[in-house]
């Protein structure tokens, strides 16, 4: 809370580094940013995601398009970031990454086809912990950019999963699978799935399969970052 606090007493200074922003900087310097390990293009975001999914959650799922900005490494300046993000309420910092992945999408040429975009749901728990779901705020910084809606209700939480990086690898596989339940009626043909970080990829393929078993004939993935392997 800490962070979040300071933020709304020095919304200028980089929530990384707490050094004074620039002209054209936002919420993180440009110096913190470029320790971001980045993907070169929104073409390669999408073969590293669908690679590192197919070896990491165990089984066939195909997805139309994927998109990442971001890998994700324990102790990169990203890393912080996304833990002011998650954990300490800046929510405006999730659309603000949105909005990032919104821009990274049209310029890949691919995101013509979505009719709306759905958030990796959060537990009502957890979102009570939390007070918001960070994939939703992300999924509306993406809709304001590619104009097209966020419907969240079309997809929930069954029951409750333990946090993913308490699990060791075998089990966070298993973990979420049967943990979503999509709306029965009136599901578009193209969504967009949307959460934070892919980890194993288990908990979007769990997502998306409860999407294609309600009727979604494609399904795209976009995230922020992807775990480095
Ligand atoms: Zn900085």
């Amino acid at each position: 809370m800490l962070e979040r606090f300071l933020h709304l007493l020095f919304p200028d200074v980089c929530i990384i580094c707490a050094e004074p922003l620039h002209e054209g900087e936002e919420f993180c310097c440009r110096r913190c940013i470029s320790g971001f390990d980045s993907f070169s293009s929104p073409l390669e975001s999408g073969e590293v995601l669908r690679h590192a999914i197919a070896s990491r959650s165990g089984g066939r799922f195909s997805f139309e398009h994927g998109w990442c900005l971001h890998r994700f490494h324990k102790g990169n300046p990203l890393q912080m970031a996304l833990h002011s993000m998650k954990y300490e309420g800046l929510f405006t910092l999730a659309e603000s990454f949105g909005s990032q992945l919104g821009k990274w999408m049209l310029s890949g040429g691919n995101a013509g086809g979505i009719e709306c975009i759905v958030p990796v749901p959060l537990h009502y728990l957890k979102k009570i912990e939390r007070s918001y779901n960070q994939a939703e705020k992300i999924a509306r910084g993406i809709g304001d950019c590619i104009g097209k809606p966020v419907r969240p209700e079309l997809l929930g939480r069954q029951r409750w999963t333990p946090s993913q990086t308490s699990l060791p690898a075998a089990l966070r596989r298993k973990n979420p699978e049967g943990a979503f339940l999509a709306a029965g009626t009136s599901i578009p043909g193209h969504i967009l799935l949307v959460d934070d970080v892919v980890t194993t990829g288990a908990t979007m393929r769990a997502a998306a399969k409860a999407l294609q078993n309600a009727g979604a004939e494609r399904v795209s993935l976009a995230a922020i970052a992807l775990a480095a392997s």
